[in-house]
């Protein structure tokens, strides 16, 4: 952690309080998240532990009085973007104009704490005095997790839209201990090791490294009997349900997002969105293909020849099309308005593929008719072809 970090990142942001919350506050929240997202509750997640890690780092300095102190001092001066008007007239326009902790490399030098004692403060105020340095920029309380859920769809009902109640499960505090993992009646006591830190200080050189306490995973405290609920974990997996309407000719790998419909935002902030991926079953008979259904009709060789007329179904009734007298195989008919209706009245169309089929086993009389037909029937086009036979025989 150095200097700069601290410029960087928003720790009561990162806990989810207000600059001005107490001790008690900070603790809390640190408790709860730290609960959330420990690697234990969500194993294999990385992003918990990213967060547990970001929650522990941010712990340790708001956690820490004197630490928590530095920091607001810092951020007031920096965040506040007086020193950078400064810095930029010295010929390093934007961002950060230099890395911070180069200009305590040698104050800090041989103690152990970041700034050479007090003289940070000291510095720093004589400088900057009179000179704009607000505190730093306010932000509001966080914004609710995205939620991600998946939903099978019948082929007829993306065709046609439909309203879907969909069970959400997520993470929430336990009811029965208000999230503390303590068996009702009892409460959790105070760890040993970090006395309720939930961190532990190891001093290497002139360096000092804080670190989640392993004995109460950073939670700070130990619960001896365990809610009955939660196992002690304090945290439940809670269900919601909410209706969610999919338009006419959803298709299938489609993402609905539907705003503020995912986590609830901490203490008043606003609410996640939730993201929908679509899945669509197929059907036995038709395809989609954007807003066509497409359908494969097998015909003989007889059809394909002298024409018929095809009585097709469609998904709402049938629709009978002419196959003209000598229609090749793979020849594609189109219904008009027979594929997916939008809410609009745009409509698709079906698309109908023919398909010659060759019979496998013929009749004795249909192979005597079929040789007389092949007497009346000049030879197939492959005159182009016989040069190249030729070459070779
Ligand atoms: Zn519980
Ligand atoms: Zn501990």
């Amino acid at each position: 952690m150095s200097s700069k970090d601290w410029i960087e990142k928003d720790y009561y942001a990162v806990l989810g309080v207000e600059k001005s919350a107490s001790s008690d506050e900070i603790k809390k929240s640190y408790r709860k998240l730290a609960r959330e997202s420990h690697p234990d509750h969500n194993p294999g997640d990385p992003k918990a532990e990213e967060r547990f890690k970001a929650v522990s780092e941010a712990y340790a300095v708001l956690g820490d009085e004197k630490k928590r102190r530095e920091y607001d001092e810092m951020r007031s001066l920096f965040g506040s973007g007086a020193f950078r008007r400064h810095a930029s007239a010295g010929g390093q326009p934007g961002g950060m104009p230099f890395d911070v902790s180069d200009l305590f490399g040698g104050a800090a030098g041989g103690t152990d704490t970041r700034f050479g004692g007090g003289g940070f403060t000291d510095l720093f105020s004589s400088i900057f005095s009179g000179g704009g340095a607000g505190p730093a920029r306010a932000r509001g309380p966080a914004r609710g997790r995205d939620v991600e859920a998946e939903v099978a769809l019948d082929f007829e009902d993306a065709v046609r839209g439909v309203t879907l109640p969909l069970t959400l499960r997520a993470p929430g505090v336990c009811d029965t201990c208000h999230g503390n993992g303590a068996k009702p009646g009892t409460q959790p006591v105070a760890c040993p090791v970090c006395q309720g830190a939930g961190v532990t200080t190891r001093n290497q050189g002139s360096f000092s490294f804080s670190e989640p306490c392993r004995n109460c995973q950073g939670v700070g405290t130990i619960v001896e009997e365990k809610c009955p609920e939660c196992h002690g974990t304090g945290g439940v997996t809670k269900t919601r349900t909410l209706n969610v309407r999919f338009p006419a000719g959803v298709a299938d790998g489609q993402r609905i997002r539907l705003a503020g419909r995912g986590e609830p935002g901490e203490r008043g902030g606003p609410a996640g969105d939730l993201f929908v991926h679509v899945k669509v079953r197929p059907d036995e008979l038709f395809g989609r293909s954007g807003d066509d259904l497409t359908l494969t009709v097998q015909i003989t060789f007889a059809e394909a020849v002298l024409g018929t007329d095809l009585r097709v179904p469609t998904l709402d009734g049938t629709v009978t099309l002419r196959v003209p007298a000598g229609t090749p195989s793979g020849r594609v008919l189109r219904a008009r308005g027979k594929g997916v209706v939008r809410k609009d009245g745009r409509a698709g169309d079906l698309l109908v593929t023919l398909d010659v089929v060759v019979p496998a086993k013929v009749s004795d009389e249909a192979r005597a008719a079929l040789e007389a037909f092949a007497e009346q029937t000049p030879p197939a086009a492959r005159e182009h072809l016989d040069a190249r036979v030729r070459r070779f025989s």
